[in-house]
């Protein structure tokens, strides 16, 4: 069974490239043949990682752990003009997209098909903005390059190196890597939305790059794919995931990898109506982040994606598990002269009231003393913003207000 797997995979990979006689817009399939062609090691690699990924599923299935892990996330924004460098608000809204999908707390599992309702998974991965950089200074998780180039290919990797006009690497055993670029191109295709690489390949490369115009979900976006999706779908083949497909053209015979995601002929675009039936199956299941349709279209990982991350999440991504990316090491500078909030109740019992000077964009972080994570709060336009702190339990909290002009630290009092 194994090896009719392991012969299944290989040829899946050759037959990776049918899929660019399509129009793609992922190049996820087309950078790996890349990756290939240099590194002709990576099929034994991948080939290991299957192993090991086939086991732990075949292991964990139907646990039901209760493990949640947080990824700390690292945004290099590199930009040509003004536009492209997009504000830490559409940042924001990226890291809360991803927050939803992979926890199913998106708003629209309602439209998943009641066919696949039951194998729906909050797959228990969250991610948050790293709170220290790889020297354990501050940062707040966003680096931003001005580049002389206008588009990245993704045969060069340019946009992963500061030499060629990008950003080097934050260290991936530690943060996931996003690098948000003008554009990007495969030779002279320029379709490309994004591309993520797959486990298994090098240490200076390994992380996801999108097209500004395609990442979060306020700001200059691209229609049809302007809700966070693209990275959902690319973070997903970062954590080992295949399209739901099997890349093997239009045919029947490729593979996922994933027992749960019906056999599907081939990729879907636009948002068809329930059910899109192919290779025998009731319907294709094109709502699946890992399908090529519209962002609204999209609202589903299931168990059997989830587990095949979780592999990944446990063997070759395993160091982020204990990353301290997230925890707050050092506060930052005050930037400004003077205070522009007023925090109170302090202490505070259910709730607390954080009451600029006047309006305020930007985003509230709350940490616990500890330096672990409580929330990201995005701002937008507020004056007066109520914190929950109901459920939280007493003790010191740090508050961090920022924007791209200014920062400052509070201390918040919980007593119960
Ligand atoms: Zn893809």
């Amino acid at each position: 069974m194994r090896a009719f797997i392991l012969v299944l995979f290989l040829v899946s990979l050759i037959y990776d490239s049918f899929s660019q006689n399509r129009p793609n817009h992922c190049g996820t399939t087309s950078y790996y043949q890349y990756q290939l062609s240099v590194n002709p090691d990576l099929a034994n690699i991948r080939q290991d990682l299957e192993i090991k990924t086939h086991d732990f599923v075949k292991a964990n299935r139907g646990t039901g752990s209760k493990e949640i892990v947080v990824i700390p996330v690292v945004v290099h924004v590199i930009y040509y003009n003004a536009v492209q460098n997009i504000s830490d608000a559409q940042v924001l809204s990226q890291i809360e997209v991803l927050n939803e999908d992979y926890r199913r707390l998106n708003a629209d599992t309602t439209n998943t098909p009641s066919l696949f309702t039951s194998v729906a998974a909050d797959c228990q991965i969250q991610f948050c903005l790293a709170a220290q950089d790889p020297n354990g200074n501050w940062t707040n998780g966003i680096t931003r390059t001005q580049t002389t180039k206008t588009s990245f290919d993704i045969n060069t990797d340019e946009a992963k190196y500061t030499s060629t006009g990008g950003h080097d690497i934050w260290d991936r055993n530690k943060y996931l890597n996003i690098w948000v670029v003008p554009s990007i191109r495969d030779g002279s295709y320029t379709g490309i939305l994004g591309y993520a690489q797959l486990p298994g390949g090098g240490a200076s490369t390994d992380g996801v790059v999108i097209q500004y115009s395609n990442f979060g979900r306020i700001g200059n976006l691209s229609p049809y794919y302007n809700l966070g999706r693209t990275v959902t779908h690319e973070v997903g083949h970062w954590f080992n995931l295949y399209h739901v497909w099997g890349d093997d053209g239009t045919g029947c015979w490729g593979s996922d990898y994933v027992d749960d995601t019906p056999n599907q002929a081939d990729e879907n675009y636009n948002c068809p109506s329930f059910p899109e039936p192919s290779c025998n199956n009731t319907s294709d299941m094109y709502s699946n982040y890992m399908d090529y349709t519209d962002d609204d279209c999209m609202n589903i990982f299931t168990e059997g994606q989830k587990l095949r991350m979780w592999a990944t999440i446990n063997n070759y991504r395993s160091s982020l598990k204990t990353s301290p990316g997230c925890l707050v090491n050092s506060v930052p500078e005050v930037k400004q002269n003077r205070s522009l909030v007023n925090i109170f109740p302090n202490p505070a019992v259910s709730s607390v009231l954080f009451n600029f000077d006047e309006t305020f964009s930007g985003l509230i972080s709350v940490y616990s003393i500890q330096g672990l994570l409580i929330g990201h709060y995005t701002l937008n336009s507020t004056k007066d913003f109520v914190l929950d702190v109901n459920s939280w339990q007493s003790g010191l909290y740090v508050a961090i207000i920022r924007n791209s002009a200014y920062v400052e630290v509070k201390k918040i009092e919980i007593l119960k």
